[in-house]
C-alpha cells in the first residue's frame, strides 16, 4: 500500500486516484466522488508530515467506500432509490477507524441495491462493468469496490459479504478480498441485509494489505452486540496441521468451469510442493446450503427492510392515491397513510428487493414457518457441524468462489434462480460464520479476449483470519 511520507505526498496520491476515477468513468464504478474534501484532508496530512508530526498507518491512502456504509460524506444510498437523498449524521465504526489512521475516502461505490445480488446489475444506478471486459459483470454485490481496486482507482475498498459479495467480485476482477469471521468487524453504521450472516471486509491488492486493514478495523464495539471480543492479532486460531482440504462435491460439480477446476488443482499441487498434505473432504450437507441461505437470508431481509416506509428515511412517494390493482376491486382502497407506505416501497425498492421481501414474509408466515424457516435453520446447524468436523483434520479448505468466471451482462439478471446458483460455493461459509479469503489464481486462456481472472478462496475455522491470510501468501 502506498502511504504518504516525506517522498510521496498525500495530495499526489489523491490526485492520481481522482485521475484514475475519471479515466474509468465508463465502468460506472462510483455513485459519488468526494474530490474536494479528499484533497483538503490530504493537504492536512502533508502539513503534518512536513512538521514531523505523527500520522496514521493509512496516511493519505485513497480508499473507496461501498455505498452501504454510513458516513457523513455524501449520501448513503445502498444503490437503492428508496435511500436516495439520505445524508447520514454518523460514520460507521469501520469508517471512523479507517479515517483515524489517515485513510481518505475518494468515493462511494456501486452495488446491487441493498446488496441483493451477484452482479451489481440490481443497482438503481445501472450496472458496474467488469475491470477486464466491459461486456461482462463486475460480480456482486460489491462490484464497484472490486473494480475500483482492480483498476487502481484506490489502494483498497470496503465491502460487505452476506453470501459472497466480497469474494465473488474479487475473483471476477483479479483482486484479493477477505470475508472475516462473523463478528470480527463492527457492523454498526452499515445498512443491514441479513443480520446473521452480514460481515464487513475489504478488497486490496495483496494479503499483507488485507492484514493491515483487519488490524485496524477489527475489534469489539459496544454499538454492535454481535461483535466479538478483540482477537485479531492477539488470540488467533493457529493453523499448524500442514493439511489443506478440498471439497469433493465442489470439484465434481458439473457446474464448475473446467478452467477453475484446473486452477484449483494447480494450487493444490503448489501447496503439496510446499509440504502440505492434501485431503479430500466430503461435506454432504453443503448440498442444502444454497436452499437454506435463500430461505434464511430473505427472512432477515424482509425484517430489516420493513423500516423503510417513506417516513423515517430519505425517499417519499409523491402520490397518495391507491395503486390501481383492479378497477372492480374495492378492497384495494386504502388510507392516505397506507398508500404512502405502499407507493414509497413500490417505487423505492428494486425488483430483486421486492422478491426477497415476498419470499421472506412467505417463509416466516404461520403455516410455512415450520416447513421452510425451521428446516433451513436445521440444515444450517448441520453445515456448521460438518465444517467443524472437517477442521479437525485440515487447517483450511481450498475451493472455487463461484462455479464460473465473470458472465455476460444481462445473461442471468432476468433469471433469479440462475443468479442464485452463482452463490452455491460462497454461501456455506456465511451460514457457518467462517472466515475466507478470495485470491487471484490466474486467468482464462481460451480464445476469449481479454482473458478473465480466475479466483479461489481459502476457508478457515472461526478466528483463524490472520493465519489464513498468511497461508494465502504461500499460495500466490
Ligand atoms: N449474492 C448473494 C445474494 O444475493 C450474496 C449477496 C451479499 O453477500 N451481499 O444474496
Amino acid at each position: 500500500m502506498r502511504i504518504a511520507n516525506k517522498s510521496t505526498s498525500a495530495v499526489s496520491l489523491i490526485k492520481a486516484s481522482l485521475e484514475k476515477i475519471e479515466k474509468h468513468k465508463d465502468k460506472n464504478i462510483f455513485t459519488f466522488i468526494n474530490a474536494e474534501p479528499a484533497l483538503k484532508k490530504a493537504e492536512e496530512i502533508d502539513k503534518k508530515i512536513k512538521k514531523g508530526e505523527p500520522v496514521g498507518r493509512l496516511a493519505g491512502v485513497p480508499y473507496a467506500l461501498k455505498d452501504n456504509f454510513l458516513s457523513k460524506e455524501g449520501e448513503t444510498t445502498a444503490s437503492a432509490r428508496i435511500l436516495t437523498g439520505l445524508e447520514s449524521p454518523i460514520d460507521a465504526t469501520c469508517v471512523e477507524k479507517l479515517e483515524a489512521e489517515g485513510a481518505i475516502m475518494v468515493g462511494r461505490t456501486n452495488l446491487d441495491a441493498f446488496a441483493h445480488g451477484s452482479s451489481t446489475e440490481n443497482s438503481y444506478f445501472g450496472p458496474t462493468k467488469n475491470a477486464f471486459d466491459s461486456e461482462r459483470v463486475a460480480g456482486g454485490s460489491s462490484g464497484g469496490s472490486a473494480v475500483a481496486v482492480a483498476l487502481d482507482c484506490v489502494e483498497f475498498a470496503t465491502g460487505t459479504d452476506t453470501g459472497g459479495s466480497i469474494r465473488q467480485p474479487a475473483s471476477f476482477n483479479g483482486v484479493f478480498g477477505i470475508k472475516p469471521t462473523y463478528g470480527t468487524i463492527s457492523r454498526y453504521g452499515v445498512v443491514a441485509m441479513a443480520s446473521s450472516t452480514d460481515v464487513l471486509g475489504f478488497f486490496a491488492k495483496s494479503a499483507a494489505d488485507l492484514d493491515l486493514l483487519m488490524e485496524i478495523a477489527s475489534g469489539h464495539d459496544e454499538k454492535d452486540m454481535t461483535s466479538l471480543p478483540d482477537f485479531y492479532g492477539s488470540a488467533d486460531v493457529e493453523l499448524g496441521k500442514k493439511k489443506i482440504g478440498f471439497v469433493k462435491e465442489f470439484v465434481e460439480s458439473p457446474a464448475l468451469a473446467p478452467e477453475l477446476k484446473t486452477a484449483l488443482e494447480e494450487k493444490l499441487s503448489l501447496a503439496k510442493s510446499k509440504g502440505y498434505e492434501i485431503i479430500e473432504l466430503t461435506l454432504p450437507a453443503l448440498e442444502y446450503a444454497l436452499a437454506a441461505y435463500y430461505i434464511i437470508q430473505p427472512a432477515e431481509v424482509a425484517s430489516n427492510l420493513s423500516r423503510y416506509d417513506g417516513i423515517r428515511y430519505a425517499y417519499r412517494t409523491k402520490t397518495l392515491k391507491s395503486p390501481k390493482i383492479s378497477s372492480a376491486d374495492k378492497s384495494s382502497e386504502k388510507t392516505a397513510l397506507e398508500n404512502l407506505f405502499l407507493n414509497t416501497r413500490s417505487e423505492g425498492f428494486m425488483r430483486e428487493n421486492k422478491r426477497r421481501i415476498m419470499i421472506g414474509n412467505f417463509v416466516l408466515s404461520s403455516g410455512f414457518y415450520d416447513a421452510y424457516f425451521l428446516k433451513a435453520a436445521k440444515a444450517r446447524t448441520l453445515i456448521i457441524q460438518e465444517f467443524e468436523k472437517a477442521f479437525k483434520s485440515v487447517d483450511a479448505i481450498l475451493s472455487p468462489v463461484a462455479p464460473n468466471p465473470a458472465f455476460k451482462l444481462g445473461e442471468k439478471v432476468n433469471d433469479p434462480v440462475s443468479m442464485y446458483l452463482e452463490d452455491v460455493m460462497s454461501v456455506p461459509v456465511n451460514l457457518a460464520g467462517l472466515p475466507a479469503v478470495a485470491f487471484p489464481a490466474g486467468s482464462t486462456t481460451s480464445e476469449k479476449t481479454p482473458h478473465l481472472p480466475l479466483g479461489l478462496q481459502l476457508i478457515g475455522p472461526r478466528r483463524s483470519d490472520k493465519n489464513l491470510l498468511k497461508l494465502v501468501e504461500e499460495l500466490v
